[in-house]
């Protein structure tokens, strides 16, 4: 099968298995792994931050960042596509009483500093919640996989600070943007005074997600992680598959963005399918069956995976494939040649 349903089918590799297997550990709740605590401090460095705190995922990440910043009935500014407001199951509400306020994501994956402006309560006003925190994502995964540019988030940014917000980034992917805007990936997010980043998606680790921050917001985060039972005891053996992610797994990013490429630019050949390639710079690509293919979106799904292909329907008519390590070229060549044939009469 060529999986492209998402970059966290990615398996461990060899590098990260022997490291695991060697790892020194200790009791993380204690503070005791010193694999944790390289890997924090490493992630730390990486994104330019004080401190950094390994969680369980992605989604634990946002939640206890979003916790650690906002008081209960706070509100927070966000993209309407969203990753935190559409595929985090309700998470800051259900458990954190904090009361979102979207903003409608513009194409590029940014919000319109008009939009967030408005989107400000009055703070003497007591009929209003109080605007706490603005959220961005980067890369954006409902806004085709984009970059934010650099220019956009240092503007996002200092614009919640003069208002006295706080700026978590949604980065599951923030290596990929760094590798796609060719900058380092501190400088994308000096804006941001957290920020979340998933070891487990095209880094290729199997499990774990990191909140790097001041000091002082790390240590008051490690508390909500422990609140959400996500304090983990001999967790080096999941650290030492993130160290080996960090040191080895960030470059080789550019070849996943370049076989997305390569899908999206093949997959523009055929008249059954609709997809603008200019559109795609990182690791993921959308698109749609044309008006000429004769198949429902199902039966397109079962065609395609008869011929060992797999995409995913996250929502909507769209379908989106993803490029991660262990797709190569050919497997890319494969894989238009077998959508191309399902999306066919
Ligand atoms: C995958 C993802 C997450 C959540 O990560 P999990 O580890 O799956 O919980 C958060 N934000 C974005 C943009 C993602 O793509």
């Amino acid at each position: 099968m060529i999986d492209l349903r998402s970059d966290t089918v990615t398996q461990p590799t060899p590098a990260m298995r022997k490291a695991m297997a060697e790892a020194v550990l200790g009791d993380d709740v204690f503070g005791e792994d010193p694999t944790v605590n390289r890997l924090q401090e490493l992630a730390a460095e990486r994104l330019g931050k004080e401190a950094g705190l390994l969680v369980v995922s992605g989604t634990m990440g946002n939640l206890v960042s979003c916790l650690t910043h906002c008081q209960r009935g706070d509100e927070m500014i966000l993209g309407d596509q969203a990753h935190i407001h559409l595929f985090e199951a309700g998470g800051i509400s259900a458990l954190g009483s904090i009361h979102p306020r979207t903003v409608p994501n513009l194409p590029d994956g940014s919000l319109n500093p008009d939009d967030v402006v408005g989107a400000l309560r009055d703070p003497a006003n007591l009929h209003y919640p109080k605007s706490r925190l603005l959220a961005l994502e980067n890369t954006h995964n409902r806004c085709d996989g984009a970059a934010l540019p650099v220019e956009k988030m240092d503007a996002l940014g200092s614009l919640a600070h003069e208002h006295g917000l706080a700026v978590h980034l949604d980065g599951a992917r923030v290596f990929n943007a760094a590798v796609a805007l060719g900058v380092p990936t501190a400088r994308v997010v000096r804006e941001c005074d957290s920020v979340q980043f998933c070891l487990s998606k095209g880094l290729s680790a199997p499990v774990g997600s990191v909140i790097v921050g001041s000091k002082a917001f790390i240590q008051e985060a490690r508390r909500w992680r422990k609140t959400v039972g996500g304090g983990m005891r001999q967790a080096g053996i999941i650290a030492a598959a993130g160290i080996v992610a960090l040191n080895e797994m960030v470059d080789r990013l550019a070849e996943d963005h370049a076989n997305a490429k390569r899908l999206a630019v093949g997959l523009a050949d055929s008249p059954y399918v609709d997809i603008d390639p200019g559109r795609y710079h990182t690791d993921i690509i959308y698109f749609a069956l044309s008006e000429r293919s004769p198949h429902s979106a199902g039966a397109f799904l079962a065609r395609l995976k008869e011929r060992g292909v797999l995409v995913s329907q996250p929502g909507g008519t769209k379908f989106r494939a993803v490029t991660h390590h262990g797709i190569s070229e050919s497997d890319i060549d494969t894989a238009v040649t077998a959508i191309a044939a399902a999306a066919a009469s």
